[in-house]
């Protein structure tokens, strides 16, 4: 249930309010937009008398929630939320910040993490992305570098000042992610409920992507889980689904689902074309698509040499390629503001 209270009434009085939806039980959720305050109920309202609640001189409105989402649900927190790095002095998502996130697929070693940032940076990138700990499909191949993978990220936010994106798998490496800016749950991990909430409880931002075969509901429940554990910096990321096709892409990417979520939603919504395509030479033309479609970011692989790369090279873009991609979205998001 959605309370929008009238606006200018006084903050003793919301307060009244709220204590009283407090003592039946309910969580309440009280968000002050510019003009006027909501209060979302969570939980079982049947005991509340909604023409009570209408009557009253402080309430404007009240409406059902049905969506069974409801800290992430934009009817809570109408304006979009802004997601702030370090400490407010890096770069913002959402709200009209774009964040681009490009980077290796996987940290493979010190020199290239530092080449591939500075040239991502040059680029435009306001993020750095790599993988330390590494979900792959065949337990035979490179796993990442683990925790000394960690540490060579942690010297690029050092010397490029960039804030670093990087998946965590298994919560007992938790310790090791304090300095990581943005922790990234992955495909395979979207529904993994413990680890959900245990990233509840810890400051970092939380990049949260779509599962393999999710729905945009179970996205957003999984982001529920985050939040309801008292993290409410979330991102939400498309990053393809698995369909029929599978001989020309490796997934199939759903655009769509940003101007759904970004409706549903006040979190940020990005999309990752890498993994949505598998394929480098499909990456340009879906990353000015996202641009074209209102996401608050976009999240690229690049690689200094994908011929090379220790994982997901086909689908990772050279330097150069990334450059003039990232001057096709500054360009596409100019033209649509
Ligand atoms: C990745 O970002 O490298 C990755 C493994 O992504 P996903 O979980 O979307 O497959
Ligand atoms: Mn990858």
């Amino acid at each position: 249930m959605v309370i929008m209270i009238k606006p200018g009434v006084q903050q003793d009085k919301i307060e009244h309010l709220r204590n009283w939806l407090e003592e039946k039980q309910l969580i309440v959720r009280e968000y002050q937009g510019q003009e006027q305050c909501v209060l979302g109920l969570i939980g079982d309202t049947v005991s509340i008398d909604v023409d009570m609640l209408r009557s009253l001189d402080i309430v404007e409105s009240v409406a059902d929630m049905r969506d069974p989402f409801k800290a992430s649900n934009r009817a809570l927190h109408p304006d979009d939320t802004i997601i702030q790095t370090m400490g407010g002095k890096g770069p913002s998502i959402g709200g009209g910040n774009f964040g681009l996130i490009a980077g290796p697929c996987s940290v493979e070693s010190r020199e290239q993490v530092l080449f591939v940032a500075e040239e991502v940076k040059k680029a435009g990138a306001n993020f750095f992305r790599g993988g330390a700990f590494k979900p792959r499909t065949s337990p035979y191949d490179f796993q990442g570098l683990g925790e000394e993978g960690l540490d060579l990220l942690m010297e690029v936010k050092r010397t490029t000042g960039l804030p670093i994106v990087t998946e965590l798998m298994d919560i007992r490496n938790l310790e090791f992610f304090d300095e990581v800016d943005v922790i990234q749950v992955g495909a395979r991990n979207t529904q993994n409920y413990d680890l959900l909430r245990e990233l509840g409880k810890v400051k970092n931002t939380i990049l949260l992507k779509r599962g393999l075969a999710g729905t945009i509901k179970e996205l957003l429940m999984s982001a529920e889980y985050i939040m309801a554990s008292g993290n409410e910096n979330v991102i939400l990321c498309e990053r393809g689904i698995r369909t029929y096709e599978s001989d020309y892409a490796r997934n199939t990417l759903d655009l769509s689902a940003v101007p759904i979520l970004k409706k549903l939603t006040h979190l940020p919504v990005i999309v990752d074309p890498s993994h949505a395509t598998g394929r480098a030479e499909l990456v340009p033309a879906m990353s000015a698509a996202v641009a074209a479609a209102g996401a608050d970011g976009i999240m690229i692989e690049v690689h200094n040499d994908p011929a090379k790369a220790l994982c997901d090279g086909p689908q990772s873009l050279t330097p150069e390629e990334f450059r003039e991609t990232a001057a096709k979205i500054f360009k596409i998001r100019e033209a649509i503001m």
